[in-house]
């Protein structure tokens, strides 16, 4: 079973199917994309929840998975996320 390179860092890894083609995310890249996925969602679609306590929630999964830049890049794109789509919430 030769390593894929992954699409995302370019790192190389197994693929996660022996059977999938071309490249794909590595486990690190893919749990990133799903955090930040599930992050953006709850700042579009709970608005009964502010978003500083979203980012503050997901950024504190990141940090229970990552040690290095991965929290703090979270934080920033759930930052431009939350003020593209709640910016009346931000300005305070
Ligand atoms: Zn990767």
């Amino acid at each position: 079973m030769s390593a894929h390179i992954c699409c995302s860092c370019g790192t190389e890894h197994e693929p996660l199917l022996p059977t999938a083609p071309g490249a794909a995310m590595c486990p690190q890249c893919k749990r990133q994309a799903a955090i930040l996925l599930a992050g953006a969602y709850e700042l579009v679609h709970r608005r009964d929840v502010p978003p500083r306590v979203v980012i503050n929630e997901y950024v504190e999964i990141a940090h229970a998975f990552y040690d290095q830049g991965e929290p703090s890049f979270i934080n920033s794109v759930l930052d431009r996320v939350a003020r593209q789509v709640r910016p009346a919430e931000l300005v305070k």
